[in-house]
């Protein structure tokens, strides 16, 4: 299992891994290694698609074999070419590529017939003419045997014709279907003669209306496997009982070992979202989202348009590694993959969400000051600097003030002092307050002239430090805190009769800012630039809103970072 590399320090590999090169040391497949990602296009990528993405691909490039990218698309009522396109350009972002070798399971429908009547002739399928109540009727549960359809006995040569009228059209939705011919009382429910091909009358958006004998998964997937001689297929854990017919069709239609084999690993299970594009369409459809790329989906699309890099993707992706057991991952894990990404490739910067007037009273009217701010910390390796002008009227953040503070507040309260980022010490002198309702609406402050860039002459410390904007400089955006989608870990959680997931539903997934106001050096940046605003969080600004002179930021993720205490508290 473990294995050391030069530095002499110890890697695990995981189970996947581990038997690929098992199969290379004994040369099963000739050392070839071919894997594939084999989506159906019934919706956009998510972050647990990902995770297959990451293994395949990565498993093709570390063992120097190949992974194809095949289109699962075998409903017709459900693919479109809208989620195959999206599917590439998500793969593609994640920084992986197929180069040559993209299928679609569409273009082996002539094969998977010519198999099934191989399997016909031979007395392994048959043509059922029950409906589907009926099939599932006779199917018996997990204690009861099933028993045999009236239909199963026909002759290979009534069965053949009935096949042949099928596939050419004669039959409606329904009317037949082919099915494996193994044992209705099979222990393993999946094998009690499964269903192989149906009839659909439907149009396909790449095969049109000529075609209308569908394979079903269990009928299909493995034949798509075995056409592109893959070597190594990956699925999840819930197709482990699927196992069985994935190697019984393979023998009965003849393909030879070595072959390819199925192994299941454990599927990613986020915290505070839903994995399935089924459940994601219901958000989409029912506008609980603004669409497949909404920056709270767990889409490819959605991450991407929130902020979030290939790299922190992948990087999670790696964290969570490949188990074979089921598992849920922490929400903080992934926070924890993003910030610690963007941290270093993230310019400072200042920005005030909430603002609050404040007027430097001893600051002449119409001076400014350009200051020359750094963008980064000391603790990250990076140059870079931007002007930020200073001024006699600023915006601070509302928040950063308190007229009754508690003992440990160290920000701006009557009377006392704090540090303005790369600028002066400033003293509030004076509140002002709206006369008819109370509120705060403008603080009254002196500067101390010699704390720019420097420590108070006299020594006396200052605790705190705010960030602001100058008033007359700052340009406004609108600012979109993102938050998780659910509020709660598990959407299935605690749900009544009659509820369902969308029930869970964060109605604070989305607050919408506006105007903040925002420092003048981002005027001109390109959309889908990023940036940590200092004590708020990293952002980005959007990708199809933000435009000069009417920015718009949308919240990556927040500063605070809870994984990263709990693992040093552990
Ligand atoms: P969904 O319910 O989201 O449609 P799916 O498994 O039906 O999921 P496919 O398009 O058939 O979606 O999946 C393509 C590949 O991605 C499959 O090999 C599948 O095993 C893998 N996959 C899908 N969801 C996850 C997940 N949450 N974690 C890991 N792999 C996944
Ligand atoms: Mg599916």
């Amino acid at each position: 299992m473990a294995e050391s590399d030069a530095e002499g320090t110890v890697e695990s590999k995981d189970f996947l891994r581990t038997k690929i090169e098992n199969d290379i040391r004994t040369g099963k497949y000739g050392g070839r290694v071919a894997t594939r990602f084999p989506p159906e296009p019934n919706g956009y990528l998510h972050i647990g698609h990902a995770k297959s993405i990451c293994l395949n691909f990565g498993v093709a490039e570390e063992y120097a074999g190949t992974c194809n990218l095949r289109y699962d698309d075998t409903n017709p009522d459900t693919a479109t070419q809208e989620f195959v396109d999206s599917m590439q350009a998500d793969i593609r972002w994640l920084g992986y590529d197929w180069e040559d070798r993209l299928y679609f399971a569409s273009d082996y429908f002539e094969q998977f017939y010519e198999w099934a009547e191989k399997l016909v002739r031979e007395d392994k399928a048959y043509v059922d003419s029950s409906s589907e109540e009926e099939i599932r009727e006779l199917r018996g549960t997990v204690t009861e045997p099933g028993r045999p359809s009236p239909y199963r006995e026909r002759t290979p040569e009534e069965n053949l014709d009935l096949l042949r009228r099928m596939k050419a059209g004669e039959f409606p939705n329904g009317a037949h279907v082919l099915r494996a011919k193994i044992d209705m009382a099979h222990p393993n429910m999946v094998m009690r003669d499964p269903l192989l091909l149906r009839i659909r009358h439907s149009t396909h958006y790449r095969r049109g209306d000529e075609w209308c004998l569908y394979p079903m998964y269990d009928y299909a997937h493995c034949l798509e496997d075995a056409i592109e001689d893959i070597t190594h297929s990956f699925c999840t854990l819930e197709f482990r009982n699927n196992r069985e017919i994935y190697d019984w069709v393979l023998d009965a239609v003849g393909i030879e070992r070595p072959r390819t084999e199925q192994t299941e690993f454990a599927r990613l299970e986020l915290d505070y979202t839903v994995l399935s594009k089924r459940r994601l369409i219901r958000l989409v459809n029912e506008g609980h989202v603004a669409g497949w790329d909404d920056p709270r989906m767990p889409t490819i699309a959605g991450i991407r348009r929130r902020g979030v890099t290939p790299e922190a993707v992948r990087s999670l992706c790696e964290k969570v590694g490949v188990a074979d057991v089921k598992s849920r991952t922490d929400y903080a894990l992934f926070e924890y993959a993003i910030r610690d990404d963007l941290n270093w490739r993230s310019p400072r910067r200042l920005a005030v969400l909430d603002p609050l007037k404040v007027v430097i009273t001893d600051y002449p009217e119409d001076a400014e000051e350009w200051i020359d701010a750094p963008s980064f910390p000391r603790d990250v390796d990076k140059e870079g600097s931007r002007r930020m002008p200073f001024s006699r009227e600023l915006w601070i953040e509302r928040a950063d003030f308190m007229e009754e503070p508690p003992r440990k507040f160290h920000r701006l309260a009557p009377g006392r002092e704090v540090r303005l980022r790369h600028a002066y010490v400033i003293r509030c002198d004076e509140v002002v307050k709206d006369p008819e309702t109370g509120e705060v609406i403008e603080l009254r402050c002196s500067h101390d002239p010699a704390t720019m860039g420097a420590n108070p002459a006299d020594g006396r410390r200052i605790k705190g430090t705010i960030h602001w904007v100058s008033a007359r400089h700052a340009l406004p955006a609108e600012v979109r805190l993102y938050d998780r989608l659910f509020a709660v870990a598990d959407p299935d959680e605690g749900l009544e009769e009659g509820e369902d997931f969308t029930k869970n539903l964060n109605p604070e997934s989305l607050v919408v800012v506006n105007p903040a106001r925002v420092e003048p050096s981002l005027a001109d940046d390109p959309p889908g630039s990023r940036y940590q605003f200092e004590r708020s969080g990293y952002f980005v600004s959007d990708a199809l809103d933000s435009a000069p002179g009417a920015l718009v930021f949308n919240r990556t993720v927040t500063l605070r970072d809870s994984w990263a205490k709990i693992a040093a508290r552990s």
